[in-house]
Parts: structure tokens; sequence; C-alpha cells
């Protein structure tokens, strides 16, 4: 049967409720454009650590716009949040960047630069990336992780939190399940992004999304 992702997380969101509990949340960002709802969303159940960890992106001038941007977001978002606290709550928003390992990627990718977005290559992107956050979810002493990438109608969800619960399993660490494109997730960050006027990207990331896009 096809999970639904989004009630799974609805589940969870109740369970803390009822026992009051903010828990930890590590939130591999993978820009902030996607991230944008996800924050908005998430910052009223959990303490958040946004982790920008995203070996795959080229150029490398591409790389430091992008989080630059995931960093002038998170602080604007929460001094608009800190200004209407008295109607929607929001924990505070922590920000860590990850290490700009661009050979991780480019060995990873090896024999599958040519398959189309959507494929494997991009399953094994999604690994990589999943295990950076859970290995630095562990070490942090965090209560969950996850990532935004799901919001992006051009990622696969059921894969992403196929990959995500088997790497839990391995850390020890909980993975959250979500599909961030539910409930006008996607809409929502479209709007957000215009809203900020942020820096949005036509491309996914790697090299071969860029050429892929080109042509
Ligand atoms: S298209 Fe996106 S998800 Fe796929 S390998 Fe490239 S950067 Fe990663």
């Amino acid at each position: 049967m096809k999970r639904n992702y989004q009630k799974e997380l609805d589940k969870i969101i109740e369970n803390q409720k009822k026992q009051q509990w903010v828990p930890k949340l590590f939130l591999h960002s993978c820009c902030a454009p996607c991230s944008s709802y996800v924050l908005e969303y998430l910052s009223q159940y959990f303490q958040i650590t946004v982790f920008y960890y995203n070996p795959n992106i080229y150029p490398k001038e591409e790389y430091f716009k992008r989080v630059e941007e995931q960093k002038n977001f998170i602080r604007r978002f929460q001094q608009d949040m800190f200004q209407i606290r008295e109607q929607r709550s929001c924990h505070e928003i922590n920000f860590l960047e990850g290490i700009y390992e661009k050979d991780k990627f480019y060995q990873m990718a090896l024999g599958l630069e040519k398959l189309p977005e959507g494929g494997e290559r991009c399953f094994q992107c999604y690994e990589l990336r999943l295990r950076e956050t859970a290995a630095n979810a562990k070490k942090f002493g965090m209560d969950f992780f996850t990532t935004t990438l799901s919001i992006s109608p051009l990622k696969n969800a059921e894969k992403l939190n196929e990959i995500g619960e088997r790497i839990a399993e391995e850390y020890g660490i909980p993975y959250l399940t979500s599909d961030f494109k539910k409930r006008e997730g996607y809409k929502r960050s479209v709007e957000l992004s215009k809203e900020y006027g942020m820096y949005r990207q036509d491309y996914c990331g790697c090299v071969f999304s860029m050429k892929e896009r080109e042509s």
C-alpha cells in the first residue's frame, strides 16, 4: 500500500504536542527557496538546525551564492517571526554549513553522468547528502533528521523516505518521514521566494543537470 508521508508526519507532530515536547531536528537543505516553506511549517514544532551540505553544486560560484541565500533567508525569516510571535510560535533556527567536498560527488556519479535527472544518479545523490546529515545529526545529539528535498515536484519522495529510513537504522537516529510538496508546500515555497526576493536557480545543482537544462 502506498504510504502517505504527510499523514505520518501529522501523527508524529500530534504526539509531540500531546507530550509538550519540542524535538531537535537536523534539517538538510538543498537551497533557500526549498527550505522556506519547510521552515515556516516545521519551526512551529521543532528546534531546527539547517544543515547545508551540497557537494553536488556546480560551479563553485553557484554554491557560494546558494549558501549566502540560505543564511540570509534564515536571518530575515527569524526577524519576521520574532515580530509576530504572539500570533504564531516559531522556535529558534540555527545554521551549519557542511564541507563542499566536490570530489565525493564526482566519485559517486562515476558512470552515471549521462543519466537524466530523476534517475539512479539522483538517488545516489540523495543518499550522499542524507548520509552526511545523519552522521552529523547523531554527532550533535539531535532527535530527528530529514531533508527539504521532497518539496520539489522533480524529486522522488518515496525514494527519499526509503533511503532516509534505511540510513536511520544504520546510524540509530530517527528519520522524519515527509513529503513537503503536499498541502501546497511547493506553491507556498514559490510565494515565499517572491516575498523575500530570493534567488531561484533554474537547474537542480550539478553540472549534469545544468547541461540538461541548457540542451
Ligand atoms: S540532478 Fe540534482 S539530484 Fe540529480 S545528481 Fe544532479 S544535483 Fe543531484
